[in-house]
């Protein structure tokens, strides 16, 4: 049986959050004299510490309470709070799949907590009977499961999620950064049925604003009270608030903006099957296309000096790069780059 209490740390546990001058007064005043705040300008005073109105947008937008939501400084944030809420530095450990994500690595290692990296089956699935023993293994306290998940670009089937959820007594972490673009449903609507699970979407890829560094944590409520009781108490500025409400009111032009990516996505990979230098293309989900080509390195270094930048992920899946869809003049270079090679 799934416990929160059980597995989440003694020390946050008892953790009593900072308690803001703007949690302690609710409700608008005329003389603010309590934070030290400048009185003059136009962005001197503290942000909200709780997000009410992105909350409000967002509950409404994802069919949530807003007291499930979590607002973070980017989804690196909701990784990060993970490992700080769940994981005893140097006892506990976590477990993705590879190749995944390269942030729950850097964020295990900051937290000084192992990672177990269970390789993805050749069609980039997961390996359930390699997954068991960890299942069943106390100081498993975190499984993150990135779907789609990047840089593969497919989702995982429905089957292995739903099993890990309901058959591992830790959190379960699904990275939904590139949902938006997928045909597959959130795990949003999984929450009230599982306890153990945590949404983590991003404003950075389908809202177009990585600039602006938010993210977002969906889960029940008593796993959004720790992450409010240890995240630093203004950690999404004016600003960053501001830029994603105002994002969350122009749907339609999300919608449109989403659409195009999608179609360019299709022309893409019409384009890359016709080239001899590419010998597979992977199915995508997301915003980039993983493509197999017939040398990673050469073909990288050859669209840099084309002034063109891709990722490349050959040490991560053999001759392979990751190519982001960009406009359609900049899909359009690319294509043209690449049969000049
Ligand atoms: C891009 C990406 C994110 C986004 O991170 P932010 O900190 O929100 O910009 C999260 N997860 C995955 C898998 C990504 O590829």
């Amino acid at each position: 049986m799934f416990n929160l209490e059980k597995i989440t740390r003694t020390n946050i546990k008892a953790l009593k959050g900072y308690s803001s001058a703007r949690d302690e007064f609710k409700g608008v005043a005329e003389v603010y004299l309590d934070a030290n705040e400048n009185p003059f300008g136009t962005l001197n005073r503290y942000p909200d510490p709780k997000q009410i109105k992105v909350k409000k947008r967002l509950s409404e937008l994802k069919n949530v309470e807003s007291e499930q939501i979590f607002i973070g400084n980017g989804s690196d944030e909701v990784i990060d709070l993970a490992f700080r809420i769940f994981c005893e530095p140097g006892k506990d450990k976590a477990l993705t799949f590879s190749p995944t994500y390269g942030m729950y690595d850097v964020s295990a290692a900051i937290n000084n907590v192992e990672l177990i990296k269970q390789p993805l089956l050749a069609d980039f699935q997961i390996n359930l009977n390699q997954l068991q023993p960890y299942l069943e293994m106390d100081e498993v306290k975190l499984i993150f499961i990135c779907s789609p998940n990047n840089p593969t670009g497919n989702c995982f089937n429905d089957d292995s999620i739903t099993y890990i959820l309901e058959n591992f007594n830790g959190m379960v972490i699904i990275d939904e950064a590139y949902i938006d673009f997928s045909s597959r449903a959130s795990y949003i609507t999984k929450l009230e049925a599982s306890p153990n699970l945590i949404i983590s979407q991003t404003f950075s890829k389908a809202w177009g604003l990585a600039g602006v560094r938010v993210g977002a944590a969906y889960a029940n409520s008593e796993i959004i009270n720790l992450y409010n009781k240890v995240k630093p108490p203004y950690n999404v500025s004016t600003l960053n608030q501001n830029a994603v409400l105002e994002s969350l009111n122009s749907i339609a032009q999300f919608e449109i903006n989403k659409n195009i990516i999608i179609n360019e996505k299709e022309k893409l990979v019409k384009e890359f099957s016709t080239l001899k230098i590419v010998t597979k293309i992977y199915p995508s989900e997301a915003n980039f296309i993983l493509v197999e080509v017939t040398n990673a390195n050469t073909i990288y270094s050859n669209l840099v000096e084309q002034k063109i930048i891709t990722r490349n992920r050959n040490t991560l899946v053999a001759n392979c790069l990751r190519i982001t869809i960009g406009s359609a003049e900049e899909n359009t270079k690319l294509i043209n780059a690449l049969k000049q090679l």
